[in-house]
C-alpha cells in the first residue's frame, strides 16, 4: 500500500523473539535484557494472521528477525506458514548464524528464499569480544552450509566499528570475491546501545576496499528489499553493498514496517509510535478492524528519521513502554535496544 508520503510499503520485518544466544556490545547489555514473558510474545498463529492481513494490504516480502530468530523453537514451521500465504512472494531470515548449520535443511524445505548472516569480523578473538563469547567457527560452518544450497541467496551483514582494524573489512570483502555471496556494510545506527558507538561511514569502507581491490562499478538493477547500494569490484563473484543509514538518509525510498515480538507494528525504526496489534487480536478484533489499524499505521509512517541530529540519544523513556508513547501528538524517539525492537 501507499503511505502518506507516497511511498510503496511492501516489506515487513517480523521479530519473533527478543532473546538471543549472543550479546553483541552494540545491541544487547552484557547481562541481557529483561525478556518479554512467553505469554506476551505473539504465537505463530498470531504472527501468521498479521502477515496474511499485511499481504492483503500489499506486503509481499517478510524478513524474520529478532533477537536471534533461530533460538525460537519451531521457527522453520512459522517460515513455512508465512511462505504459503497468498501474496507473500519472499520470506528471508536475518541470523547471527550460530545455529544455522543445524537448522538449514528445515529452513530451506519450508521455503526460505534468502539468508542474511551477521558477522562483523573474521578474527575469532575480536568476534568473541564483540559478541561477548560467540564462537566464530560455528558461524563459518553455517555460512559454508548455506552456500551449498543452490536456491538460497546468501548475504553477509557487517556493522563496522571504529575500533575494528580496517584490514578486517578487506578480509570480509574477500568472501564476496571468492564466493557467490554479497557482503554488506551497515552503518552503526544511534539506536539503543548503538548510541554509544560512532559509525564508520560506507564511504570510508569503500576507500579501504578501493585501495585493495581497485575501483568498483555501481551495480545496476534491484537487489534485495532494502536501501543497500551495491558495487562490483573487478574479479569478484559476489557484490559489496553499503547501507549508509546515517550518512545518507534514504527515508524517501523506505518501503518497510516492523512488527515486534510483542505484536507492536512500528512504521519507523527511530520512533516509538505504532499500534499494539496483539492487544487488538487478544481482545477479539476481527480481521477488518486489524486491517484498518494496520492500514492507518502504515499510512501514518513518519517522513524520515533524524539519526543525523542524534536527538534520539536524549530520549527520555526509561523502559520499553516509554519507547512507544506519543506525547501531545508528537512522536517520541525509540528508547529500546535493537534486539528488543527487532533489527
Ligand atoms: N540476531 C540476528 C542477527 O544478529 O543478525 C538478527 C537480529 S540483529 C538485531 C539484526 C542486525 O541488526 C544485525 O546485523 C546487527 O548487527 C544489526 N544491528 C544491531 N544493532 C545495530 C545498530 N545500532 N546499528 C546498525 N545495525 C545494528
Ligand atoms: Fe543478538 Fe543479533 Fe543483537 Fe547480536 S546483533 S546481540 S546476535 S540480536
Amino acid at each position: 500500500m501507499i503511505d502518506q508520503q507516497g511511498r510503496t510499503i511492501e516489506y515487513m520485518r517480523v521479530s519473533v523473539t527478543d532473546r538471543c544466544n549472543l550479546r553483541c556490545v552494540y545491541c544487547m547489555p552484557a547481562g541481557g535484557v529483561t525478556c518479554v514473558r512467553h505469554d506476551d510474545i505473539l504465537t505463530y498463529d498470531e504472527i501468521t494472521r498479521i502477515c496474511r492481513i499485511g499481504a492483503e494490504l500489499g506486503i509481499s516480502r517478510i524478513k524474520l528477525t529478532g533477537g536471534e530468530p533461530l533460538v525460537r523453537r519451531g521457527l522453520p514451521e512459522l517460515l513455512g506458514m508465512i511462505r504459503r500465504l497468498p501474496g507473500i512472494e519472499q520470506v528471508t531470515l536475518t541470523t547471527n548464524g550460530i545455529l544455522l548449520k543445524e537448522k538449514i535443511n528445515e529452513l530451506v524445505s519450508n521455503g526460505l528464499d534468502s539468508v542474511n548472516i551477521s558477522i562483523d569480523t573474521l578474527d575469532g578473538n575480536r568476534y568473541r569480544e564483540i559478541t561477548r563469547g560467540g564462537e566464530l567457527n560455528k558461524v563459518l560452518s553455517g555460512i559454508e552450509t548455506a552456500l551449498k544450497v543452490p536456491s538460497l541467496k546468501v548475504k553477509i551483514n557487517c556493522v563496522p566499528m571504529t575500533e575494528t582494524p580496517r584490514q578486517e573489512y578487506i578480509r570480509l570483502a574477500r568472501l564476496a570475491r571468492d564466493h557467490e555471496m554479497d557482503v554488506r556494510f551497515i552503518e552503526m545506527m544511534p539506536i539503543g546501545l548503538g548510541r554509544k558507538y560512532g559509525y564508520v561511514s560506507g564511504r570510508q569502507i569503500y576507500q579501504t576496499l578501493k585501495n585493495e581491490f581497485g575501483e568498483a562499478k555501481r551495480c545496476s538493477g534491484r537487489f534485495g528489499n532494502g536501501p543497500a547500494v551495491y558495487v562490483c569490484f573487478p574479479g569478484f563473484i559476489g557484490k559489496i553493498g553499503f547501507i549508509d543509514a546515517v550518512s545518507h538518509q534514504f527515508c524517501e525510498k523506505c518501503n518497510r514496517v516492523r512488527l515486534t515480538s510483542e505484536g507492536y507494528l512500528k512504521p519507523c525504526l527511530q520512533y516509538g509510535a505504532g499500534t499494539d496489534l496483539r492487544d487488538l487480536m487478544r481482545s477479539g478484533a476481527d480481521d477488518g478492524i486489524i486491517r484498518d489499524e494496520m492500514r492507518r499505521t502504515i499510512y501514518d509512517k513518519p517522513a524520515c528519521h533524524h539519526f543525523g541530529e542524534c536527538a534520539c540519544g536524549k530520549a527520555s523513556g526509561k523502559n520499553a513502554s516509554d519507547g512507544m508513547k506519543q506525547d501531545n501528538g508528537e512522536m517520541k524517539y525509540e528508547t529500546r535496544d535493537m534486539s528488543q525492537i527487532g533489527g
